[in-house]
């Protein structure tokens, strides 16, 4: 069994050098606990934040020394609880190991029948359930709104721009890094338009992809992208705040333009998903028939092996990812 340790805390950009690979005993379920070989794991930008010692998340910082935790997937293929047996195929918080031990309470079997056992990482799992809960619950998308997405391509913003469309936006607008990005959110993501914000000149883009302004902005990267979603909106337009990643390896200034929040009367509402958790089986019997039906469209980057899993957190830092990166194992 290998799992990875947080080796030291970044002091500002993280790196290899802040991850040991670790080889360990399997361990031993006890009664009323399973062992799961993890099948994939996922990488996602929360666990930047909790690398240092004063994150303030819904969960505690990762320690030094003590290997990492986060969302996986995996086989039972030991049982002493009869909910979950031998055989199932369960998510849990157990990731960053290649086989963890956990009560059969903490361990949801999912139905690989439906979607493929990754698919609970992604489209179906948590990033799924933001992009769906941002827009049906924290801030509604109406009928007619022009929204605009940051981080379209990745895991939750290539989801969100085609839930904002399903439920009747009029305009559709996504900004990602890169001419691949910005060809895929337009030709496989139901995006109507896409801005490359590494030619810079964000707001700019904005305005001529926008010229009457925007209702609604999906904000996953803060700083400059929420700056110019800012310059953008219409009087009355709402924003919701899902996450702001150009902040994470380093501080970023923040919005320079907060005084049209004011003027414009508009709304800025912050969300984290775990509010929402008991959505999910709601969220996964419609998502999973989209993604049957082929009308939601997914994209998954995938590494191979415990050893890239720190590679694939980082990755995340620089945009070497399209859509939910994972680690298969
Ligand atoms: P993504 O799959 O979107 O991966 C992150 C992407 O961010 C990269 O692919 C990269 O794309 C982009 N990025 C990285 N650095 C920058 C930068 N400096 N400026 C602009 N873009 C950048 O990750 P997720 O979908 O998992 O998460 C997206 C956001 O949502 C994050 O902020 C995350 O913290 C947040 N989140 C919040 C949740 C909540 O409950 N509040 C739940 C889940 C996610 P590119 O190549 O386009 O730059």
């Amino acid at each position: 069994n290998r799992e990875i340790r947080l080796a030291a805390r970044p002091a500002a950009k993280a790196g290899p050098e802040h991850f040991a690979l670790v080889e360990t005993a399997v361990p031993e379920p006890a009664d009323g606990q399973v062992l799961v070989r993890n099948t994939w794991m996922s990488a996602d930008p929360y666990m930047r934040l909790l690398m240092n010692a004063d994150a303030e998340a819904v969960l505690p910082p990762y320690q030094v020394g003590e290997p990492l935790f986060g969302s996986a997937v995996g086989e039972v293929v030991a049982s002493r609880s009869p909910e979950v047996p031998v055989g199932a195929t369960v998510t849990h918080f157990l990731g960053w190991r290649e086989y963890a031990v956990l009560d059969a309470a903490e361990a949801t079997v999912v139905d690989t029948g439906l979607a493929p056992a990754q698919a609970y990482l992604s489209a179906l799992g948590t990033t799924g359930l933001t992009a769906w809960a941002a827009l049906t619950e924290v801030v509604p998308v109406r009928e007619g709104d022009v929204v605009f997405v940051s981080a379209a391509a990745g895991a939750v913003g290539s989801v969100a721009g085609q839930i904002a469309r399903r439920l009747g936006a009029a305009r559709v607008i996504g900004s990602a890094g890169g001419p691949d990005k910005t060809k895929k959110l337009v030709h496989d993501l139901g995006y109507d338009a896409a801005l490359d914000y590494r030619k810079g000149d964000l707001a700019g883009q904005l305005a001529e992809a926008a010229p009457d302004g925007i209702d609604l902005y999906v904000d996953n990267v803060g700083g400059d992208h929420l700056e110019a979603a800012i310059e953008a909106m219409r009087t009355g337009a709402r924003a919701v705040l899902i996450g702001a990643i150009s902040g994470y390896d380093a501080a970023v200034p923040g919005p320079r333009n907060l005084d049209k929040i004011v003027q414009r009367r508009l709304t800025l509402r912050g969300m984290q998903v775990s509010d929402h958790f008991d959505r999910f089986p709601e969220y996964i019997a419609q998502a999973a028939g989209w993604l049957a039906d082929g009308s939601l469209r997914t994209e998954e980057t995938v590494l191979e092996g415990i050893a890239n899993a720190p590679a694939a957190l980082l990755g995340l830092l620089t945009g070497s990812n399209t859509g939910k990166m994972l680690v298969k194992l």
